[in-house]
């Protein structure tokens, strides 16, 4: 029975960041050249990040997801993905990754054991990409998307984060390139996390706007009816075609959120827009029992009230999250620490 936070949402459904270290800099996430990194030391080995898993599973976690930084960074990351694959509870390993890595290490991750693979792509051009992320590395994202079919993966993803004057002409494109991968699209709305430094809500493109634009283009969408908790709201072309839109900033969903995460140093954290997070890598090193941390995760989840994005949403003069000198003096606040 997995445990319930103050407003009933269960905890089934684990982030684990496996690095802070990333090799873009996408300016709704990484802008600057330099950045304060956790200490080598303190990031947690592979048997510390399966034995909180463990604990975690205990309490009703069934599905996780790696990400970063870039998650393809870390150092023999399938030796992680088999510790976890071999897990019977876990119902879904998912990974989210920028692709650039993942051309050469395809194959290693679904021998692995890896479920699926979600990969970020915010566009179809070289030159955007480049001004978007500071790196000229289009070629080897593709490369790493086309490498995903024939290594054995079903189910991918590709997420863009979509900005006004940026790449909000892409939409139809990116949605029939998603054709050809195969891959669902989804929308992401441009979000106020730490990192996003400069965020304004004129940047926003609107879940609304993005089904304008689409309808002017394709017609008639259908939203896909589900029961589901999944951030996305699916939508279907006259011809099938399904994408998703994550309206995280215009029309949250942390009412349904059964979400949390956990840097690569052990802070867990209950929202993406906490200020504040819980060590769980003290007790685990100090040498805490299995039903200690569960004790600590289990009452720590169940005073949970965060709806962070909701609170954002009230307020009048919205400016980004956190300003630059606090995200100097706590890396943790960043959105390549928390694993978006
Ligand atoms: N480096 C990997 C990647 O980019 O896929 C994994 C980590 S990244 C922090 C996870 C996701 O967060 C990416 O899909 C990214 O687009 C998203 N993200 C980062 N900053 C964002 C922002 N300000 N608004 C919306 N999504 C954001
Ligand atoms: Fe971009 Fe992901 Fe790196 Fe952030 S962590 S800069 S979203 S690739
Ligand atoms: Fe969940 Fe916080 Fe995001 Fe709301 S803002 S959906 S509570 S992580």
């Amino acid at each position: 029975m997995a445990v319930q936070d103050v407003y009933q949402r269960a905890l089934r459904n684990l982030r684990i960041s496996v690095t802070d270290r990333c090799n873009l800099r996408c300016a709704y996430c990484m802008p600057e050249e330099e950045y304060v990194w956790l200490p080598r030391e303190q990031i947690l080995h592979f048997e510390e990040v399966s034995a909180l898993a463990d604990v975690f599973m205990d309490l009703g976690v069934d599905k996780i997801r790696l990400t970063g930084g870039e998650p393809l960074l870390r150092r023999d990351l399938p030796e992680l993905i088999r510790l976890l694959a071999a897990k019977p509870r876990l119902r879904d390993l998912a990974l989210t990754t920028n692709g650039v890595l993942l051309g050469e290490q395809a194959r290693s991750l679904a021998t692995a054991g890896l479920h699926r693979v979600t990969v970020s792509l915010d566009t179809l051009r070289p030159d955007r990409f480049t001004a978007l992320t500071r790196r000229a590395n289009h070629a080897q994202v593709l490369e790493g998307i086309a490498a995903l079919a024939p290594a054995g993966f079903r189910g991918t993803k590709l997420d863009t984060v979509v900005m006004r004057g940026v790449n909000e002409d892409e939409l139809a494109d990116l949605i029939e390139y998603g054709q050809t991968v195969p891959a669902e699209v989804r929308f992401i709305e441009y979000m106020d996390v730490g990192g996003a430094t400069r965020w304004s809500m004129d940047k926003v493109v609107s879940r609304v706007e993005m089904l304008e634009a689409l309808g002017r283009r394709y017609g008639r969408i259908e939203p896909v009816v589900e029961e589901s908790t999944a951030p996305a709201d699916r939508y279907a072309l006259a011809d099938g075609t399904v994408f998703g839109i994550i309206s995280s900033t215009t029309e949250p969903f942390c009412a349904s959120c059964d979400r949390s995460r956990l840097t690569a140093d052990g802070m867990w954290y209950l929202c993406l827009y906490a200020q504040h997070g819980i060590d769980l890598r003290e007790p685990l090193r100090r040498g805490a029992s299995a039903d200690e941390l569960k004790t600590l995760i289990a009452g720590a989840w169940g005073r949970r009230a965060d709806r962070g994005a909701e609170l954002r949403l009230r307020l009048r003069d919205r400016t980004p999250l956190v300003q630059i000198g606090r995200l100097r003096e706590d890396p943790h606040l960043e959105m390549h620490t928390r694993g978006g």
